[in-house]
């Protein structure tokens, strides 16, 4: 997988990409990534690649002219497979939508700043927005750090063991059961028994009841969504340029 990140401060994601599993998947050579400077195709002797919005109101806006060169550009250059944008419009960032993306051969992220990108810009050459919840961020590069994050776990190789990602939380709709680690006994208080006699089966039946108590009792809002047998599909959130169709 090649993850691209087009955006204006491409300095941010060299750390985070740099330590454990994401670290170890790029020495490894699963992922490589790659970062691009969306000044470089700005036409403006300063660089510029904003302006004021058309209809006023505060903030500045990413020109369509100056996002279009650069995607155009690094398709033609990277031969990118799909084109993302991170977007608080964007459809919700899922499991299924993060196992779909780690199919993809290399991803490019258009990170917005300011007020957002041009909607023409979007229309034009982004395939996907995808919003990493219902909170608005300053840019984009964060999201795309979430997204890429997500979107490598699912990569074989990636994460140690396959059966982690598989009991993770909202994988089969529900959030996982607590975890211990030694002491036995912290400040007073013990393990859970049922998890250090032995019995596999004993803790396997806890941890369920333990991830649907907790789920019942946190994010009720998951078991209606299983109740109602909405299952997360692959096409699940695939909300392109979600105010092209109408
Ligand atoms: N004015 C925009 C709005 O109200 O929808 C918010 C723009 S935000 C300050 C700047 C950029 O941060 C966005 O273009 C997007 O790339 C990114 N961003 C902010 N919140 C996000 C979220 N929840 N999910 C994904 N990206 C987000």
């Amino acid at each position: 997988m090649h993850i691209h990140i087009l955006g204006l401060f491409p300095d941010t994601f060299d750390t985070y990409f740099s330590q454990s599993l994401l670290g170890k998947a790029r020495a490894k050579g699963l992922v490589t990534f790659h970062y691009h400077q969306l000044r470089d195709w700005s036409h403006n002797k300063h660089h510029a690649v904003d302006d004021k919005p058309y209809g006023g109101g505060s903030g500045m806006v990413i020109m369509a002219d100056v996002v279009c060169a650069a995607v155009l550009a690094l398709k033609k250059d990277h031969q990118i497979s799909r084109v993302v944008l991170p977007s608080p419009a964007g459809s919700p960032l899922i499991p299924a939508v993060a196992q779909r993306l780690s199919c993809e051969d290399s991803l490019l992220f258009v990170c917005g700043r300011y007020e957002g990108v041009d909607q023409r810009a979007i229309d034009k050459v982004v395939d996907e927005e995808i919003s990493i919840g219902d909170y608005v961020i300053s840019g984009g590069e964060l999201a795309a750090c979430v997204i890429t994050d997500a979107v490598c776990r699912y990569i074989p190789g990636i994460v140690g063991k396959a059966d982690s990602v598989e009991n993770d939380s909202y994988q089969q709709g529900l959030l996982e059961h607590p975890h211990y680690t030694r002491p036995e006994i912290f400040e007073g208080v013990p393990v859970p028994q049922v998890l250090i006699n032995g019995n596999h089966a004993e803790i396997k039946k806890w941890r369920k009841n333990e991830s649907i108590k907790r789920t019942l009792e946190r994010r009720p809002d998951l078991i209606d969504r299983i109740k109602g047998a909405k299952p997360m599909s692959n096409n699940q959130g695939t909300t392109k340029k979600a105010n092209n169709n109408g």
